[in-house]
């Protein structure tokens, strides 16, 4: 595409898509400050510059907040004239001969969802710091660091080793987070991928051998199940601080993970789970990609109904994923799918919210109020749990045929593998629906679009299994917190009358500290798990900012627990059923290549009912070496 395009360039345009050059000054390390350069070649006179309002995680975090000036100037170093248009965009004069456009940003946001400058390390995603031309997204772009503090490396997926780093364009740039400190690493090599393992924590939170031994069958597990590798190099990033929350971030050909000290002990096979999750993201919504979220306004909300698959259903193969790289068993498949329809079902909002409407309303999700359970469901939670029911529709409308595995495979090559993009649940209907040739329109009007209670039985009952639900007695703090991104959890409820509202918990209040301990990504569950009765101590800093200890006695409360249990008397079908569920499919058929290896859309396919006649897959795409 881009050589057609060579000889309709006029020189004004073709002068837009000239490399920009960004230059990263790392200027003071203990103030968090960095100072941007950005070098705008000859083009037009007048140009805009916008520094996005979110990236990646759906939420607006107006990353201006922490743009301290701004300067422009041309070739001979005269400042040129800027005009600010509105909090994120500005347009700058004077600018036909190029100029230099400079600014300082304070750069102190932690984790893998931030932009980060101090005396430990660098860690940028880059739509935080990087204001770009409106007019040269598709520019090819540079960045150079200035400054790195000596002994400091750097990994990034992008191209440029310890040079410049190259991007082809701002939304690669942009999806390409950097390190820059004195970090540890491994590699390996996995089916002609290869794989770079960079980890920035303390040398005792750090098990390179483990993690590499982890890493290497997740990544054998999720490739050979989707029977592609549409890169050749990727990157593993791992932050393990001490003390502070848990979150990975996806991008096309890396990942940005970090997990507490504490959580990494508590919970090891965490680790497992989120790089299982990061990683099956590099096809679902990197590649697999709802129109509705391409290509990606930076300017506001990207409103999308598809979150519960491009979320949850991730968490789906995750899971999958987990077990058939044998780092869970059987039993704890079950035991999670078991929790997860626990959570959705206790929370009051799952019959007055949709998984539809809470992709939608993702970008409420930073308001804690939201986050009630009477108000809002978790599309991670519900996508995840639909994901399996899918996936035993599928298996049940095909007789075992066909399954979400095939479904990812379709989807892989008739939109990723494409470069085009499916139209939200809709389009994943009817993927499914050419998949296994089974009529799917009530399951998605009833569990999709609408908020019908899930009959789990009749899903489960094709691998022999069913939910029973068991009232139980457990402890109860007496409050109910939220927490968004790498922050600490702020108090959002506190029961009338309860132990913790004699005690002086308010609505507002920060949680800092649980019994001493630095509050992790499982402290409701550390709580749950406390005998009713213990005494609780907890850490807050009330609205006013004061730091308070506050202690109170755990009261109790009846919760529904579900588990998912085999039937009595499960038949051999069930059994056999069961097993093609728990087992990735090595002899590899797909129904989605009907017409002598060409893919068609899943549109046409729909109005043809064709006899299925399952034959061998061809995946000879670009990335992927048997
Ligand atoms: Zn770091
Ligand atoms: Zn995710």
């Amino acid at each position: 595409m881009a050589f057609a395009f060579l000889f309709t360039l006029s020189p004004a345009t073709a002068q837009t898509h000239s490399p920009i050059h960004y230059t990263i000054t790392l200027t003071n390390p203990a103030e968090h400050l960095v100072e941007i350069a950005i070098a705008i070649p000859p083009g037009p006179a007048q140009r805009e510059l916008q520094l996005p309002v979110w990236n990646a995680t759906y939420q607006i975090r107006d990353f201006v907040e922490y743009v301290q000036w701004l300067h422009a100037r041309g070739p001979s170093g005269a400042p040129l004239p800027i005009r600010k248009l509105n909090k994120s965009r500005w347009q700058i004069e004077g600018l036909a001969q190029g100029g230099t456009i400079e600014y300082e940003v304070l750069a102190d946001q932690p984790g893998p969802f931030g932009a980060q400058f101090n005396p430990e390390h660098a860690f940028f995603n880059f739509a935080e710091i990087l204001m770009y031309p409106t007019d040269a997204r598709d520019a090819p772009m540079t960045v150079r660091f200035a400054a790195v503090p000596t002994g400091w490396h750097m990994a990034s997926p992008l191209p440029g080793g310890q040079g410049d780093l190259q991007a082809p364009n701002y939304d690669t740039l942009v999806d390409s987070p950097v390190e820059l400190s004195q970090f540890q690493e491994s590699t390996f090599i996995e089916n002609g991928g290869h794989y770079r393992i960079v980890v920035h924590a303390a040398p005792d939170l750090s098990d390179l051998p483990r993690l590499t031994d982890t890493l290497r069958k997740i990544v054998h597990a999720e490739t050979a199940w989707m029977q592609d590798r549409p890169f050749q190099n990727y990157l593993f990033l791992f932050h393990f601080p001490p003390d502070r929350g848990d979150g990975g971030m996806e991008h096309a050909y890396s990942t940005a993970i970090e997990l507490s000290g504490a959580s990494l002990q508590s919970d090891p096979g965490q680790l497992a789970s989120m790089a299982a999750h990061e990683f099956f993201h590099l096809w679902n919504v990197k590649r697999i990609r709802p129109q509705t979220l391409a290509p990606p306004d930076y300017t506001r909300e990207n409103y999308t109904r598809a979150l519960w698959f491009s979320e949850g259903v991730t968490s789906t193969v995750e899971q999958y994923a987990l077990l058939q790289s044998h780092l869970i068993d059987e039993k704890g498949f079950l035991h999670n799918l078991s929790e997860e329809i626990t959570a959705l079902q206790s929370r009051p909002a799952h019959v007055t919210q949709s998984a539809e409407e809470s992709s939608l309303d993702a970008w409420l999700e930073k308001y804690p109020q939201y986050r009630q359970p009477g108000r809002s469901i978790s599309y991670y939670n519900k996508g995840f749990i639909l994901g399996i029911l899918l996936d035993l529709a599928m298996r049940q409308g095909s007789n075992d045929e066909t399954s979400l595995q095939e479904l990812f495979q379709y989807l892989n090559q008739t939109y990723a593998r494409k470069d085009r993009y499916f139209d939200d649940s809709e389009g994943i209907r009817k993927a499914a629906e050419a998949v296994s040739g089974t009529d799917l329109t009530t399951f998605f009007n009833k569990y999709v679009a609408g908020t019908d209670e899930i009959p789990y039985d009749d899903f489960l009952a094709w691998v022999g299994l069913r939910a029973v639900t068991r009232e139980k007695t457990i402890s109860d703090p007496g409050f109910r917190a939220a927490r968004n991104f790498a922050l600490v959890p702020v108090v959002v409820y506190v029961q009338p009358d309860s132990n913790a509202a004699h005690a002086g918990l308010h609505p507002g209040d920060t949680l800092l500290a649980v019994d001493d301990a630095p509050v992790s990504r499982d402290y409701e569950t550390r709580i749950a798990n406390r005998t009713i009765g213990e005494v609780l101590h907890v850490r807050i800093r009330a609205a006013s900012g004061a730091e308070r200890d506050l202690t109170w006695k755990l009261g109790s409360r009846k919760t529904l627990d579900y588990e998912v249990i085999e039937i009595e008397n499960p038949t051999l079908q069930q059994l056999l059923h069961r097993r093609n569920w728990f087992t990735a499919r090595e002899a590899k058929v797909t129904h989605a290549q009907l017409d002598g290896g060409t893919s068609v859309p899943a549109r046409a396919q729909l109005n043809t009912s064709r006899p299925r006649s399952p034959q061998p897959a061809h995946f000879a795409g670009k990335g992927w070496q048997p």
